[in-house]
């Protein structure tokens, strides 16, 4: 089969050859139609998170169909569509997993990190962590929810009931959840990079109140916020301008350093905190709730071999969205 090889961090991903895998016990073989390209496979690529098997197929945004379950494996059916999303495994038995958290669990596996994931024509899945896709959604579309969405969803369960909330960095991720949290009722202050005028005009398209540069002050405080762009500086830019009790959530699995602040800016029962994984139940909630608000997801395709450059576009920052990689055998441009 066809994939795009990170074979070391710091260089480019190699088109390669591979033998197909098949799949083990429990394990479904998933022929892959698309795979989104998070900001984590940046951190990968290029050495902020050092650990990843190598060499590694990346990508934990994976659509696909099942094209043949594994020993024991009856979850899903031949050609059924599924996703399969960045946690992979878990233990079921350290004291996250025991306590209903296993997205902390001490001896998780991630796709497209320790496992291979789905920037290849073929991907191999333990069945119990993946997702039936909701129908409606072309798999395209339907990749970003896998990580972009159901991430991001996790972080604004974890800001509470902020009434107004900001999003800080406009991607893939904040695309999807400022129609969720407009959805709810929730009142939307969108930031960008400065200058990104385009940014803030799709921002307020898919429902923000407002929408302005990170370093301009959103009309009225924020009663919580998800920073989502990989820059420390912006939790303390955000506590700046929070309410009382304001939640300021990162969403992201690398920042840059926190930098200090007044202790009073944070009196008040303000809290700074990440989000970290997801649970399945995280998965199931939002790929139910998806189709209800509906989230649409605009998306930006590559083919298999321009993975590199979808890495890229996500590394210059200038996506409308979310960035997909075609995958399909079909789908060879
Ligand atoms: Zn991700
Ligand atoms: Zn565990």
């Amino acid at each position: 089969m066809r994939a795009m090889v990170l074979e070391q961090q710091r260089r480019p991903l190699r088109l390669a050859d591979l033998p197909e895998p098949s799949a083990g016990p429990g394990q479904a073989l998933i022929s892959v139609s698309a795979c989104g390209v998070c900001r984590t496979d940046l951190h990968i690529a290029d050495g902020d998170l050092t650990e990843p098997k190598l060499p590694l197929v990346m990508g934990h945004q994976i659509v696909g169909t099942v094209v043949e379950p594994g020993e024991g494996a009856e979850r899903f059916e031949r050609g059924q569509r599924v996703g399969v999303p960045w946690l992979g495994w878990t233990c079921g038995e350290c004291r996250y997993c025991r306590s209903g958290r296993e997205n902390l669990c001490e001896r998780a596996r991630f796709t497209g990190y320790d496992l291979d994931g789905g920037y290849a024509e073929l991907a191999v899945a333990d069945e119990r962590y993946c997702f039936p896709i909701p129908e409606g959604y072309p798999d395209e579309q339907a990749a970003p929810l896998l990580c972009a969405g159901l991430i991001g969803y996790r972080a604004l369960r974890l800001v509470g009931d902020a009434e107004r909330i900001g999003l800080y960095g406009f991607g893939a991720s904040a695309h999807i959840l400022c129609q969720v949290a407009a959805h709810q009722g929730r009142r939307v202050f969108a930031f960008t990079r400065k200058g990104d005028e385009e940014g803030q005009a799709f921002a307020r398209q898919l429902g923000a109140e407002w929408a302005g540069s990170s370093e301009e002050t959103p009309p009225e405080e924020i009663d919580g916020a998800i920073v989502f762009a990989p820059v420390g500086a912006l939790m303390t830019t955000a506590l700046r301008h929070s309410a009382k009790g304001a939640r300021i959530i990162s969403a992201g699995i690398h920042m840059s350093d926190v930098p200090s602040f007044p202790y009073e800016q944070l009196w008040g029962e303000r809290v700074l905190g990440s989000v970290a994984n997801l649970t399945r139940e995280d998965g199931e909630e939002f790929m139910a709730l998806a189709p209800r608000v509906p989230v649409r997801t605009e998306v930006e395709l590559y083919s298999l071999e321009e993975a590199n450059e979808a890495l890229d576009a996500i590394r210059t920052g200038h996506v409308h969205g979310a960035v997909v990689i075609g995958c399909g055998r079909s789908s060879k441009r």
